[in-house]
């Protein structure tokens, strides 16, 4: 969906107790509280004020709207007055769509001077908000409660990462990703259970045979190839053996093809992710390296080794950025530094890294694949950007699904990688490689992850508390005793949580 056609509903509760004029008053002061925040560079989501609420008939149908709008991806509500809640109960038990709880109010300051009780009959969102605080406690409704004006931007910084969220969570209950053959054999952590998954998520998987790509790759005309390669020329730094004369421009070519094969598949059947398996290439001459990272760039979601779990993270947390500065990609941690006083992670995959985690100019260069048994694959190179970062990881514990986050700092790397032909990434892990790897190791979080530096943990707590799903978070406060408790005690409330 494009951007432009998302919106979130405002919605103001009160009472006909208190008289036309009042709420007509409620009305004006709520029409420009929302203005307020629709109009904040945070909120990145149209906002649209809907009028205000006094009865439990009006409160349920807006509901309902709201649940068959398929532009709207989330509401928020706010009690101006006293607004009694059990005329909440029916719309609320209806709800479908993400919700927040904003408790504010209309003026910033108490008018010391001139208070007096119209003042107050207008302005009790103080006490209202905490009837409506009961009733979505009573009711067990999701939300995520933000306190303070909407002038303050830590509010509407609040706000506006809830907005990313129930975006990134719209998107995954309509997302379809292509999954070109199995994952790779005999490995645990990219399995999973994709019925749940689509049930939870919303995420439709599904496998093709790889020769049904191949088969649109070797149909792609040779003027489409043209026009990609005098743009890889004009992008990136091509290697010289791969330019237009080189001994191996028909590689840089077919790599080429590639990208404009999947991109063909993808947008035919309207798929928003894929994963690839280097042990499943069929008639591929190459692993797609430089295609997928074009199409990741692109806002495609991608896992490697056929991990639809990743790729369905990547989109998300792609979506969930969008016009945000700095970029995501998939990612694997690969091998450490483990110098004392100067710890740190090496990032990478085979290929496939996203180059929206730089603003350098990537080379594009082919070299041999150990892996694959192909001709050699082209692939983007170029190191992450420094700067604050999150690593996140998607994994299936056999009763639900489990998000897993550590808080990084991209760093340059200690010396040049003179010798390293693929993209990379270097971190350091907070609150320490050893603590933050001990409580990933702990957690069951996977190899395969999601590095973003365009958005942060609250972006994916809220994510997570939209789709109810757990979040383990590893960052500065973190032990790994702690954090040992932490994961015995979510395994008794999400299994008490779920039911029986
Ligand atoms: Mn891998």
């Amino acid at each position: 969906m494009n951007t432009d056609e998302r919106e979130i509903w405002f919605l103001t509760g009160s009472q006909s107790l208190y008289g036309e004029d009042t709420l007509r008053q409620v009305a004006e002061q709520s029409r420009v509280i929302a203005a307020q925040l629709g109009d904040s560079p945070q909120l990145s989501t149209r906002l649209v004020w809907k009028p205000v609420l006094t009865s439990s008939d009006a409160i349920r149908r807006v509901v309902l709207d709201a649940n068959s709008d398929d532009s709207c991806v989330g509401l928020i509500g706010w009690m101006h007055t006293f607004s009694p809640a059990k005329m909440w109960i029916n719309g609320l038990d209806a709800l479908q769509k993400p919700f927040l709880h904003l408790h504010t109010q209309a003026n910033v300051e108490i008018p010391w001077a001139t208070i007096d009780m119209d003042f107050m009959n207008l302005n009790q969102a103080a006490h209202g908000d905490r009837e409506f605080g009961f009733i979505q406690t009573r009711l067990g409704v999701a939300r995520k409660t933000v306190a303070g004006h909407v002038s303050d931007p830590t509010v509407t910084k609040r706000v506006g990462a809830w907005a990313r969220a129930a975006a990134g969570a719209h998107d995954l209950r309509n997302l379809r990703l292509a999954r070109f053959g199995d994952n790779m054999r005999d490995v645990a952590v990219t399995e999973g259970d994709k019925v749940e998954a689509q049930l939870k998520f919303g995420v439709s998987v599904n496998t093709y045979g790889v020769n049904d790509l191949v088969d649109v790759v070797d149909a792609v005309e040779q003027d489409v190839v043209d026009k990609l390669v005098a743009e890889y020329e004009d992008s990136y730094d091509v290697a010289p053996d791969l330019r237009a004369g080189g001994d191996r421009h028909e590689s840089l070519r077919y790599s080429a093809q590639l990208e404009a094969g999947l991109r063909q598949f993808l947008e035919a059947g309207k798929f928003g992710a894929f994963t690839t398996n280097f042990e499943d290439l069929g008639g591929l001459r190459q692993l797609p390296g430089l295609a997928v990272q074009r199409l990741m760039a692109e806002g495609y979601g991608f896992g490697g080794e056929g991990d639809w779990k990743t790729a369905v993270l990547v989109r998300t947390t792609k979506t969930m950025a969008e016009g945000l500065p700095g970029g995501t990609s998939f990612m694997e941690d690969y091998t450490y530094h483990l110098e004392p006083g100067n710890q740190k992670s090496l990032g990478a995959h085979m290929l496939e890294v996203c180059p929206t985690i730089t603003t350098s100019r990537p080379s594009i260069e082919a070299h041999p694949l150990s892996m694959g048994n192909r001709e050699d694959p082209v692939r983007m190179r170029f190191i992450a950007d420094p700067g604050e970062g999150i690593v996140v990881g998607l994994s299936d514990l056999g009763d639900r699904f489990r998000l897993t986050a550590n808080d990084v700092t991209l760093v340059e790397p200690d010396e040049a990688l003179p010798n390293l032909p693929v993209a990379c990434a270097v971190w350091e892990a907070h609150p320490s490689l050893p603590t933050a790897a001990e409580a990933w190791l702990i957690a069951g979080a996977p190899h395969h992850t999601v590095l973003s530096t365009a958005v942060g943990l609250e972006e994916f707590e809220d994510l997570a508390d939209i789709l109810r799903t757990e979040l383990l978070h590893i960052g500065d406060d973190t032990t790994t005793r702690g954090f040992l408790k932490e994961v015995r005690w979510n395994q008794a409330y999400y299994r008490l949580a779920e039911g029986f």
